[in-house]
């Protein structure tokens, strides 16, 4: 029977850390760890991120920590993101992209591939395609483990960086009208946001095909905060009223019947046509990649924010590693 590490207690500790800091040796598993005065924390740190990168554009803060970057399921953005944010901390990383190719094909459970990374690392950035996956990961190894997207289930880290988007972009989260597009069944990110956002004074909306709604669960918690949310299946009635539309890509590799992905890929695309009625001063957000869902023809409009939202990410993931790491 296996005994969960105590991290409080590890003897990785390192010594001379900043030990009484929030997140010290913790790991970032779901959105729901957090409160409001977290947030604030992260995105006071990712300021100075984003202000160290601008000045000197990278510094020794981890010089000397490495990360294991570990990866189940195919992934640009995040890897390449927890990977430029530790090298511009000076840290270094292990890269573990093609899991096919390393123990795992071979039979390795994950408990054995964490315990034995962190032998090497200092923290663990993990993505596996089973929900809870990451979390059952993290009750084998006293290192650091941080939740890049377990299946269908959450992505963390990406709602703390939409969040950022969002502030950084509108000054303020409290007040504003959300309007959540796509697959909202299998889209991990809109899981995660949606529940943070709860923190705030906001008001949700969610459009999605008929078959791809938000699930009972995320809308019950989501309930529960006491936060408005209704569900459409037309953009129409809510585009007007949105300062924020977030869209998400209908996500093929969860469908067990491609006909059906078919079917409702194309369902919602927003073009330069229909962003005709959405508010001048609204933000168009996306995790990204897009396979359609947004036309090109508006990476031009100033309120395409999407790859602005890729920048604020790079600041977001900095300041999280400092903070497990006892940096910040
Ligand atoms: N990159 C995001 C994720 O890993 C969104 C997506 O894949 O559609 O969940």
């Amino acid at each position: 029977m296996h005994t969960p590490p105590n991290k409080e207690r590890s003897p990785y500790l390192p010594f001379g850390d900043r030990q009484d800091a929030p997140f010290y040796f913790k790991d970032i598993l779901s959105v729901k760890q957090f409160t409001r005065q977290d947030l604030d924390y992260i995105f006071a740190v990712a300021h100075e991120m984003a202000e160290m990168v601008r000045r000197v554009g990278t510094f020794d803060l981890l010089k000397g920590k490495i990360l294991a970057n570990l990866f189940y399921e195919p992934s640009t953005r995040t890897s390449a993101s927890f990977t430029s944010a530790m090298e511009r901390l000076g840290g270094s990383v292990i890269p573990i992209n093609e899991v096919r190719y390393s123990s795992v094909s071979k039979g390795e459970s994950l408990p054995d591939t964490v315990r034995t990374l962190e032998r090497y690392a200092d923290v663990i950035v993990l993505r596996h395609p089973e929900v809870g996956s990451v979390a059952l990961a993290a009750k084998y190894t006293e290192k650091p483990i941080i939740n890049a997207g377990d299946g269908i289930g959450e992505h963390p880290t990406q709602a703390l960086l939409d969040l950022f988007t969002i502030l950084e972009e509108m000054g303020k989260v409290d007040g504003l009208t959300i309007t959540m597009l796509g697959d909202l069944k299998y889209g991990r990110t809109v899981h995660s946001l949606a529940r943070l956002l709860t923190l705030y004074d906001v008001k949700l909306n969610y459009v999605s095909p008929d078959i791809l709604p938000m699930p009972d669960q995320v809308v019950a918690e989501v309930r529960e905060k006491g936060i408005p949310q209704q569900a459409y299946n037309t953009l129409d009635t809510v585009l007007p009223e949105s300062d924020v539309l977030y869209v998400t890509r209908v996500q093929k590799e969860r469908f067990e019947d491609l006909g059906q992905y078919e079917k409702v890929k194309s369902e919602f695309i927003i073009t330069p046509e229909v962003m005709k009625a959405a508010k001048e001063e609204m933000i168009l957000m996306h995790p990204l990649p897009r396979v359609g869902e947004i036309s090109m023809d508006l990476d031009d409009d100033p309120r395409a924010a999407y790859f602005r939202q890729v920048g604020y990410g790079l600041f977001v993931r900095m300041a999280l590693l400092a903070i497990v790491l006892g940096k910040a």
